[in-house]
C-alpha cells in the first residue's frame, strides 16, 4: 500500500539525514537553527520529533494544530522568527498525516496499548464522516479548527465526492491548504527572518505499526 501511494516515502531517520544535508548547504546546523512544525496535534505524530535528535536548540516551535494546517497564524510565525539564533536561521516541517495498517488499511493507526485500529488522521477523517452524513446539527462550539477542516473539505467536495479513495484525496488536499498557507505566512512575514535563511519541507507524514518506523514523503522543498 505505501509502495502504491507513496513509493518515494523516507523513513524518518532518511529525512533526519536528508534534512541535516540540505541545511548545510546555507551553513545551517544544529546548533545555530530553530526548527517548527505545522503537523497535526495527534501524538502519534511524535515519531517526527526523532529530528530533535539532531537539533540542539530548543525547537520545535509548533505552529499547527489537528490536520496539519498552521493555525498559529502570522502571529505564530512572527513569534518563531523572532526566536532564531542570531547568526543561524530557521526550519519549518509541515503536512498532514496518514495512517496506514500492517493490513493495508489506509486512514488507520494501531496505538500501543489499543486493541482496535483508530483513525489517522482523526480530523480529516471525522471531517468527511461528518460532511458525508449530511450533517444539519446545530454549529459545534469551541472546535473551531475542526470547523475550518470541515470547511476545507467541503470546499472541495466536488473533487472528494468523484474519488475511489476518499482518505487519500482528502489527504492530498488538506497537503494543498497546509502549503498554500504556509506560502502566504512565510511571504507576507518575510521581513520577520531579518534576512536569515528558512528551509521549508513540505510533504505527507506516513503512521505505521508503533514496531516500524514512519515515514514522510517529500512533497515540496523551498528555501527562504
Ligand atoms: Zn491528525
Amino acid at each position: 500500500m505505501i509502495e502504491n501511494y507513496f513509493p518515494s516515502a523516507l523513513p524518518i531517520p532518511k529525512l533526519k539525514e536528508f534534512v541535516s544535508e540540505k541545511l548545510s548547504e546555507k551553513n545551517l546546523n544544529q546548533k545555530n537553527t530553530l526548527w517548527a512544525t505545522s503537523v497535526c496535534s495527534d501524538e502519534v505524530n511524535q515519531s517526527l520529533h526523532q529530528l530533535d535528535e539532531y537539533f540542539e536548540t530548543f525547537g520545535p516551535f509548533i505552529l499547527g494544530g489537528i490536520s496539519g494546517i498552521p493555525f498559529a497564524g502570522k502571529t505564530g510565525f512572527k513569534a518563531f522568527a523572532s526566536h532564531i539564533p542570531d547568526h543561524g536561521g530557521a526550519f519549518i516541517i509541515y503536512g498532514p498525516h496518514v495512517g496506514i495498517t500492517q493490513e493495508g488499511e489506509i486512514g488507520k493507526v494501531h496505538r500501543a496499548g489499543q486493541k482496535l485500529n483508530t483513525s489517522s488522521c482523526g480530523s480529516v477523517i471525522g471531517a468527511l464522516n461528518t460532511l458525508k452524513s449530511d450533517e444539519n446539527s446545530e454549529k459545534p462550539t469551541y472546535d473551531y479548527q475542526q470547523e475550518e477542516v470541515k470547511n476545507l473539505l467541503r470546499n472541495n467536495w466536488a473533487k472528494l465526492s468523484s474519488s475511489d479513495d476518499q482518505i487519500i484525496t482528502a489527504t492530498e488536499i488538506t497537503y494543498t491548504e497546509i502549503k498554500h498557507e504556509i506560502r502566504e505566512i512565510i511571504t507576507s512575514c518575510i521581513s520577520y527572518l531579518e534576512d536569515k535563511p528558512l528551509l521549508a519541507v513540505g510533504g505527507i507524514l506516513i503512521n505505521t505499526h508503533p514496531s516500524d518506523e514512519d515515514l514522510f514523503d517529500i512533497r515540496d522543498i523551498d528555501w527562504y
